[in-house]
C-alpha cells in the first residue's frame, strides 16, 4: 500500500536505483536508509531466491508491455527481509525505448475493498452498478481490476471473470497509457477529483473503443486512498461525430476558400473581357456588368446609363438591324432573352447600334435568360461583342471587290475605246500603250479616290522605266514625275530595299517630295507590275494627305489593280502584234490578188501581139522557103543570105515560143489563182501522150538523146485531160534538158501496176539539195545557181502548174534528186479500170461539168 498519498511513484531503472525523487518512499517502505538504497540499489536489496523470479518478470513485462506484478523479498537495514507485493509498470518514452518503471508496492495481500455496510448505500450501489448507461469498475491503486458492471463488460467486449484477471493497463491503448497514468497521479497527489477525460481500450477483439471515464478516489475511513471508482461512458459516436464536424467543418472551410477564390478569379475574368457583360433582373434593370461596356458603349461620359431602366435606356439608342430595319423595343436582344430566347453568335444578330453620345459602332449579340428552381426566368446574361472592325473590314473588303469589278467590266469595253484613236487618230503617241495606260490610270484614279495615278514600264533591254500615264496631278507635279520617273532606272529614285521588295512581287511605300516649297513627303504606294516572275512595270498610287497610310486591303487592291492594268496593256500588247501581222497577212493577200490581175492582163496583152508577130514569121519563112526553090536555088550567093534569113527567123520563131510559153504559164498560174483552170477529162491514153511529147521535144532539139523506157507498147488508158498531162510531161521534159548538160541523155520512163501508171523523167544535170527539193514546186520559186544550159529562161512557175494538174487528177508527184548526180522527177495517176464498160464513162457534157477543182 502506498504510506502516502503524495509519494511519487515513479522509479528509474537506470542502474537498477531507485529514482532520486523516489528515494524517501523507497527508504520508509524498505526500511532502508539513504546510503543503502543507493549502494543495493534494486537488483542488491532483493532476496538472492527472487533476483531471478523478479528479472524474469520485468523482462515479460517489457515484452509484453503490460505491468508485472509480483512478490518478493527486499532487504530492511534492521529487520533482514520483508516480503513486499510489487507492481511494476513499463514506462515507454517511444514504442521501442523503455523509459523507466512505475512501481507500486502492495501490502501483501491486497485487501479487498471495504464497502459500506449500509444497506441503503448497498442498494444504490448495486443501482449504480446495474443501470446500463454508463459502464462502472473499480480499480486497485496497483492496477488491478476489482469490481466491474455489466455495462463495462459490453464496452470493452471481454466477460466479467476475464476482466477481474486483467489490470487496466492491458485494456489501455499502449499510447494511451501516459495519459491514464498521469490522471491517476494528479488525482493521488493533488487529492482533487480530476476532470473527465477521453481514452482508448482495448476490447476483446482488438478493436478500439472512444470511453470518456470518471474517476474517483475512494478513501478508507482514515483517509487513505482505497481504490478508484471509475465511470465510462461509450462516446465513440460522439468522437465519430466530432470527427466528421471536424471533417465537414475542415472540407466546408476548403470549399468557401475554393468558392472565393474562384469568385475572385470569375470577377477578374468578367472585367478583364473584351466582351461587354451585362447581367439583368426579369424587367431587364442592370444588376452586374463589367468594364468592356462602357468602352464599348462610349459611356463614360453617361456613367449612370446602365443604372436606368430598360425602356428609359432603349429610349435613348437606336439599332439598326443588317437589312437596314429599325429594330422594335420588344425585339431588342435583350428583351428576347427575357422571353426565353436563347441568342447565339451569329451574323443576324449583329445590328448597327446609334449610341446616347451620337456615335454609331457595330455589336454582336449572345445571351442567355437565367432561370430559378422552377424554371421561371428571373433574369438574363447578354454578352455584347463589338464587330465594328470586322464590318469596317468587310466594308472596305466589299469596297474593292466593288471596285475591282468596276475596273474589270470597265476594261472589258477598253480595246473598243482606246484601239480606234490609236489606230489613226492619235499618230503622236509616245508609247503603243499609252493611251490605255492613260484610261486605266484615269479609272484607278477615280474609282479609289486617289489623289494621284501613275504607270510606268520598265524597258527590258535599257532597265530603265518609261511614265507612261499620270493621273490627278498637277501640271507641277507631273513636271516633276516626267522628270523623275522617265528615261531614268528605278536605283535612281527608288531605295534598293524598295527595289527587291517590288522584285519579290510585294508593295513598297516610298517618299516622295514634289514641291520645293514644300519639304514634307508624300509618302506613295508602289505595286509590282509582274510577267513571269519579272519586274516588268510599276503602278503608284497616293493619298491627298501628305501622312498617309495604308492599309492592308490597300496593299491587295493596288496589287491587283496593277496585276489587272498588266494583264490589259499585255493584251493590248499581244493584240497589236497579231493586227500588225494580220495587216501584212493582208497586204500580202492584196499584193497577190493585185499581181494575179495583172498577169491576166499582161498576159493577154503581151500574147495577142505575139500571136501575130509568130504568124508572121511563119508566113516569111513560108515565103522565103518557096523563093529559095522556086526562083533563086542557081544564085548560090543570093540562096546563102536566103539561108541566113531563114536562120534568124527560125531563131526569132524559138525565141517568140519561148516568150509564148512563159505568157502561157503566167496565164496559167493566174488562172489556177482564180480557181478558173478547166480539165477536159476524157478516156486518154497516157503512152500516146508520153511518146508525143518525146517527139516533140526531139523535133525541137534534135541534136539531144531522149529515150523511152516502156514496158510494153500497149495503150495505157487514164481519165484525164490529154494537153494537160502532155503539159506536165513537157515541163519535166523541157527542165530536164534545160538544166542538164546537152550531151548527157534523157530518159522517160513508163510503169504501171493494178492500179496506178507511174512517169517518170530522168537526167544527168545538177540535182537538188533535200531544201530546195521542198520549194521547187512552189510559185516562182526557181534554185539560185543552177544555170539555164538551153531553151529560154523559166519565170519558175512550170512545177507548180505541174502540181496543180497532177492533184486534179488525183495523182500524187515527186522528186528524186541527189545534188551532182541529176533528178527524178515523176508523177503517179490512177488507172481507168479495164471493167468499167464504155457506157458508164461519163458523157463529154458530164465530164466537163465534173471537172476537178482546181488546187
Ligand atoms: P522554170 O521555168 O524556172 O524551169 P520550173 O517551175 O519548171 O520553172 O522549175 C523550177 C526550178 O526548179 C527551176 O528554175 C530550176 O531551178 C529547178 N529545176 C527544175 N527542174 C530541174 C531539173 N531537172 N534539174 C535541176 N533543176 C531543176
Amino acid at each position: 500500500m502506498l504510506g502516502d498519498p503524495a509519494s511519487p511513484l515513479f522509479w528509474s531503472i537506470n542502474g537498477a536505483q531507485p529514482d532520486e525523487r523516489s528515494l524517501p518512499d523507497w527508504c520508509a517502505y524498505t526500511g532502508q536508509d539513504t546510503q543503502d538504497a543507493i549502494n543495493w540499489g534494486w537488483l542488491n536489496a532483493l532476496h538472492s531466491d527472487d533476483q531471478e523470479q523478479v528479472r524474469a518478470s520485468w523482462q515479460k513485462a517489457v515484452l509484453a508491455r503490460q505491468p508485472a506484478t509480483f512478490t518478493c523479498q527486499i532487504r530492511h537495514r534492521s529487520q533482514g527481509y520483508q516480503a513486499f507485493r510489487v507492481s511494476n509498470i513499463p514506462a515507454f518514452a517511444t514504442l521501442h525505448a523503455l523509459q523507466g518503471w512505475f512501481s507500486f508496492f502492495l501490502d501483501e495481500p491486497a485487501p479487498p475493498p471495504l464497502i459500506d455496510e449500509n444497506w441503503e448505500i448497498r442498494l444504490m450501489h448495486g443501482m449504480i452498478y446495474a443501470q446500463n448507461v454508463l459502464g462502472i469498475f473499480c480499480l486497485s491503486l496497483d492496477g488491478s481490476i476489482l469490481r466491474v458492471n455489466e455495462r463495462f463488460c459490453q464496452l470493452t467486449g471481454y466477460a466479467e471473470a476475464e476482466l477481474l484477471s486483467l489490470t487496466l493497463w492491458q485494456l489501455t491503448r499502449p499510447e494511451d497509457i501516459e495519459l491514464h497514468l498521469q490522471a491517476i497521479r494528479e488525482r493521488l497527489v493533488s487529492g482533487h477529483a480530476t476532470q473527465p477525460f477521453r481514452i482508448r481500450y482495448l476490447r476483446k477483439d482488438h478493436t478500439l473503443t472512444w470511453v470518456r471515464i470518471t474517476q474517483l478516489l475512494v478513501r478508507q475511513p482514515t483517509g487513505e486512498p482505497h481504490y478508484f471508482f471509475c465511470m465510462v461512458e461509450d462516446v465513440n459516436a460522439q468522437v465519430q461525430a466530432e470527427v466528421e464536424r471536424a471533417e465537414l467543418l475542415a472540407s466546408v472551410q476548403e470549399a468557401h476558400i475554393e468558392a472565393l477564390g474562384r469568385t475572385l478569379q470569375l470577377e477578374a475574368v468578367f472585367e478583364a473581357m473584351t466582351d461587354g457583360i451585362l447581367v439583368s433582373d426579369r424587367e431587364g434593370n442592370i444588376i452586374q456588368s463589367n468594364a468592356a461596356i462602357y468602352r464599348i458603349l462610349h459611356l463614360d461620359k453617361h456613367p449612370d446609363f446602365l443604372q436606368q431602366p430598360f425602356a428609359r435606356r432603349l429610349s435613348q439608342l437606336k439599332a439598326v438591324d443588317e437589312n437596314g430595319q429599325v429594330v422594335p423595343p420588344e425585339e431588342w436582344p435583350l428583351a428576347r432573352v427575357l422571353r426565353g430566347e436563347t441568342l447565339k453568335r451569329g451574323r443576324e444578330e449583329d445590328v448597327h447600334l446609334y449610341l446616347p453620345d451620337g456615335e454609331s459602332i457595330y455589336v454582336n449579340h449572345t445571351g442567355a435568360c437565367m432561370r430559378d428552381q422552377n424554371n421561371q426566368i428571373i433574369g438574363a446574361v447578354l454578352v455584347i461583342h463589338d464587330v465594328n472592325e470586322r464590318h469596317m473590314l468587310e466594308n472596305r473588303i466589299q469596297k474593292s471587290f466593288r471596285i475591282l469589278l468596276a475596273l474589270a467590266e470597265e476594261l472589258v469595253d477598253l480595246p473598243r475605246r482606246i484601239t480606234q484613236p490609236l489606230a489613226a487618230e492619235q499618230p503622236t503617241l509616245t508609247h503603243p500603250f499609252q493611251a490605255a495606260s492613260e484610261y486605266l490610270a484615269e479609272l484607278t484614279c477615280q474609282m479609289l479616290e486617289y489623289r494621284g495615278v501613275s504607270i510606268a514600264l520598265l524597258d527590258s533591254d535599257t532597265a530603265q522605266m518609261r511614265l507612261v500615264a499620270l493621273s490627278g496631278f498637277s501640271p507641277e507635279e507631273q513636271a516633276f514625275y516626267y522628270d523623275t520617273f522617265s528615261s531614268t532606272a528605278p536605283v535612281d529614285y527608288l531605295k534598293e530595299s524598295k527595289i527587291s521588295r517590288l522584285r519579290e512581287n510585294e508593295v513598297a511605300i516610298e517618299e516622295f517630295h514634289y514641291h520645293l516649297d514644300d519639304p514634307r513627303p508624300y509618302k506613295v504606294l508602289l505595286a509590282p507590275m509582274m510577267i513571269g516572275g519579272r519586274l516588268v512595270g510599276v503602278l503608284s498610287v497616293e493619298k491627298t494627305e501628305l501622312n498617309a497610310t495604308y492599309t492592308s486591303e490597300e496593299f491587295s487592291l493596288v496589287k491587283a489593280i496593277a496585276k489587272l492594268i498588266l494583264l490589259v496593256i499585255e493584251r493590248e500588247r499581244i493584240q497589236r502584234e497579231w493586227i500588225e501581222a494580220h495587216t501584212s497577212e493582208l497586204a500580202l493577200r492584196e499584193a497577190n490578188r493585185r499581181f494575179d490581175e495583172f498577169l491576166s492582163i499582161a498576159s493577154h496583152e503581151l500574147r495577142t501581139p505575139l500571136a501575130g508577130i509568130k504568124g508572121h514569121i511563119q508566113l516569111a519563112r513560108r515565103r522565103l522557103t518557096a523563093l529559095q526553090s522556086e526562083q533563086v536555088a542557081e544564085i548560090e550567093d543570093l540562096s546563102n543570105k536566103l539561108d541566113k534569113i531563114q536562120e534568124y527567123l527560125l531563131q526569132a520563131e524559138h525565141r517568140v515560143n519561148v516568150q509564148n510559153r512563159m505568157i502561157s504559164d503566167l496565164l496559167d498560174v493566174s488562172r489556177i489563182q482564180a480557181n478558173k483552170l478547166e480539165l477536159r477529162i476524157g478516156p486518154c491514153d497516157l503512152l500516146q501522150v508520153v511518146d508525143d511529147a518525146i517527139k516533140d521535144q526531139q523535133y525541137n532539139a534534135p541534136e539531144r538523146v531522149i529515150t523511152l523506157e516502156a514496158e510494153n507498147q500497149q495503150p495505157i488508158m487514164v481519165q484525164g485531160d490529154a494537153d494537160r498531162l502532155g503539159q506536165v510531161i513537157h515541163n519535166y521534159l523541157t527542165n530536164a534538158l534545160k538544166y542538164s548538160p546537152p550531151e548527157r541523155p534523157v530518159s522517160v520512163h513508163v510503169a504501171r501496176n493494178e492500179r496506178e501508171v507511174r512517169i517518170a523523167v530522168q537526167d544527168q544535170g545538177p540535182g537538188l539539195t533535200p531544201e530546195e527539193q521542198k520549194y521547187v514546186w512552189e510559185r516562182f520559186y526557181r534554185v539560185k545557181g543552177i544555170p539555164t544550159l538551153s531553151g529560154g529562161q523559166g519565170l519558175g512557175l512550170g512545177l507548180h502548174i505541174c502540181r496543180t494538174i497532177i492533184e486534179a487528177h488525183e495523182g500524187t508527184f515527186g522528186l528524186e534528186s541527189t545534188p551532182g548526180q541529176g533528178s527524178r522527177f515523176w508523177f503517179t495517176l490512177p488507172l481507168e479500170h479495164a471493167s468499167t464498160p464504155v457506157s458508164e464513162h461519163p458523157s463529154r457534157a458530164q465530164r466537163e461539168q465534173s471537172a476537178f477543182p482546181p488546187a
